[in-house]
């Protein structure tokens, strides 16, 4: 791309620092110094893409290797994908602006199924054929990972392979023999394939088949070739690798502007609704020292002003007071604040957030996902209507005026009642605080929707004339109790329910509604559901098979042949648990429920070694 044509078309876009390149901390190497050239790409908005952590590690990782480099793109906005199809310009990368089809390897990130059709639409923009059979040699590998490809069958007619798991390990190995096959190989992409199927973790989709039952079920996955396994496993990585040091630092706003350092990865609590909660296990501790060094060097190569301890409980990380103190101390009067996401809903994680010196009293972010103690029991995130109100009384009471709650709607054995006790629980937290002075209180409501390997993954998704009702009662309730409300589309979580649980045969569809125009289906303002209804019409299918219908217990998944390391037999028995309302306790603290990891090499720790709560 040549200077002058990209200065043209930024002149005419908003936000143009998404595709000038240049940030701080991006790496620009030589093109042709190195053996692998790989584009990381995230297929929504440059302020979306730039906060999703996972790419930022493979930036680094892969950057760091001297024979190796990777740029990044993300999806360009709709007046910038207007500019570049009038003047023919196939997508580039940030770095080099390079278009990327003169990429290797051209890697997605698949974290939210909304964002499927903007995969098509890059590639297409960056005039590549979607489906990966009308791909030639010639075209660079496509490849997907992310937590998405827990499934991948939904996605599997566009893409080369698909990581399932996590990625920093597979990548190398992948880069590995790729190299090895540009310079020994016979230039054949199927060869490389068949080399790469053998790697622990990836997935090669035009080496299985998938044959159904009349009544669209189906009935068996299986490889097509011999030497290809007929499961594929999960990788991860023990112990975690070292954190982002480097990040790239953006120009502009985006969605987290802020430094991140994980401090775990994995968590054993059990929330039965929670991909998250089986797709990372096992539980991976960072070191206090590692994450105060890595704290230290992140402010030094970024210069931000708030970094962020990120897990998916961070409350959970033992040692957790011990580091924040630590870092409190460690920057006092230094202008750095301490963020601290995920927290536990109890008066530890309030004393935890007050503790973080020179912290402005913003907002306190909780989840206690349902109204009533039944409905949280059945979900395995129980905690009772007496320790929530304690933990409300000790926020307000230490100066928190602003509070937002995250529940979800559809759960199963949920009723009326159910949803009316949020609006009951909202008053009585306001109730708390009307003495002193009422506090803010921002209520959202997801629907529940079952996601492939977790124990509710045979479940029905509620239909939107059950989620009506629901939205209205809080609609209703909220609005009297001055409450702020907001909810997710019930079209939208239908499109998501049905790709996440999908088939193979929903490629056709996502193409489809491609061709009609869907795309930033994320984006409310852009999501279109007549688009997609008349998708599945065309194909012939129907997305209340997908999200609507409860499976029996026995039926083949579209995921059966994916091993995400958490056993089949536990989620069905946790399952039953759910519909009798039982408990199961966190495995941290309690007995280990051998949920599946403990059978693997590199497991869980606890569970191999013996090792006591918070090892
Ligand atoms: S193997 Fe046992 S201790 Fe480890 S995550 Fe599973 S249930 Fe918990």
């Amino acid at each position: 791309l040549v200077v002058n044509q990209l200065d043209s078309m930024l002149r005419k876009v908003t936000r143009p620092a998404r595709y000038s390149g240049g940030e701080w901390n991006s790496v620009a190497k030589d093109w042709a110094a190195v053996e692998a050239r790989v584009a990381l790409i995230y297929p929504d908005a440059y302020e979306v893409g730039m906060s999703n952590f996972g790419l930022s590690i493979l930036y680094e990782l892969l950057n760091q290797s001297p024979d190796v480099l990777a740029e990044r793109a993300y999806a360009p906005w709709v007046d910038m994908e207007a500019e570049l199809r009038s003047a023919d310009i196939p997508l580039f990368s940030l770095e080099s602006k390079r278009p990327l089809k003169e990429f290797d390897i051209i890697g997605f990130s698949l974290g939210y199924e909304l964002t499927y059709t903007n995969v098509l639409n890059m590639l297409d923009l960056a005039q590549i054929p979607l489906l990966a059979s009308e791909r030639t040699d010639s075209h660079p590998l496509v490849i997907a990972g992310g937590s998405c490809t827990l499934n991948p069958e939904p996605m599997s007619d566009f893409m080369d392979l698909l990581v399932i798991g996590e990625g920093e390990e597979v990548i190398l190995e992948l880069i590995e023999v790729f190299r090895r096959w540009k310079k020994e190989g016979t230039g054949k992409k199927e060869e490389l394939l068949r080399e790469l199927c053998h790697i622990r973790g990836i997935y090669v989709p035009s080496l299985y088949q998938v044959n159904y039952h009349s009544d669209g079920t189906i009935a068996s996955i299986g490889p097509t070739i011999p030497d290809a396994s007929a499961t594929i496993e999960r990788r991860f990585v023990s112990p975690l690798p070292p954190p982002v040091t480097h990040p790239v630092v953006p120009y502009i706003e985006v969605i987290h502007d802020r430094a991140a350092v994980e401090i775990q990865r994995g968590c054993t609590r059990g929330c039965r609704f929670c991909q998250a909660g089986t797709i990372y296990r096992p539980l991976r501790e960072r070191s206090h020292d590692e994450v105060v060094e890595a704290v230290d060097e992140l402010i030094k190569n970024c210069g931000y002003e708030e970094v962020s301890l990120l897990s998916l409980s961070t409350s959970d990380y033992s040692g957790i007071e011990r580091l924040v103190a630590t870092l409190s101390q460690r920057w006092k009067g230094k202008y750095l604040t301490i963020s601290l996401p995920s927290l536990r809903f109890d008066t530890f994680s309030v004393a935890l957030a007050d503790s973080i010196q020179g912290r402005k009293k913003g907002g306190l972010t909780f989840a206690p996902e349902a109204g009533t103690e039944r409905l949280r029991r059945v979900i395995n995130k129980s905690v009772s209507d007496d320790d929530l109100l304690q933990t409300m009384t000790t926020a307000l009471e230490r100066g928190w005026r602003s509070i937002k709650l995250y529940f979800m709607l559809g759960l199963p054995t949920e009723s009326l009642e159910d949803v009316a006790a949020i609006v009951e629980l909202v008053g009585r937290i306001r109730q708390l605080g009307s003495k002193a002075r009422a506090p803010r209180i921002k209520v959202s409501a997801a629907t529940f929707i079952p996601k492939p390997h977790t124990s509710l993954q045979w479940l029905a998704q509620n239909i939107t004339e059950e989620l009506g009702p629901k939205h209205q009662i809080l609609k209703r309730g909220l609005r009297r109790l001055g409450a702020d409300f907001s909810w997710q589309d019930p079209q939208m979580s239908l499109i998501e329910g049905v790709l996440t649980r999908g088939d193979r045969r929903l490629g056709p569809v996502i193409h489809r509604a491609w061709q009609l125009g869907a795309a930033f289906d994320a984006w409310s303002e852009h999501f279109n559901y007549e688009r997609w209804q008349r998708a599945f019409d065309e194909m012939g299918l129907d997305p209340h098979f997908y999200a609507h219908r409860e499976r029996p217990l026995d039926e083949l998944l579209p995921w059966s042949h994916i091993d995400c390391g958490v056993r089949m037999d536990f989620l069905r028995q946790e399952y039953q648990r759910t519909k009798s309302g039982q408990e199961t306790p966190d495995c941290r603290y309690g007995p280990c429920t051998m949920c599946g990891l403990e059978r693997w090499e590199q497991g869980c720790r606890r569970k191999s070694q013996g090792l006591g709560p918070g090892y």
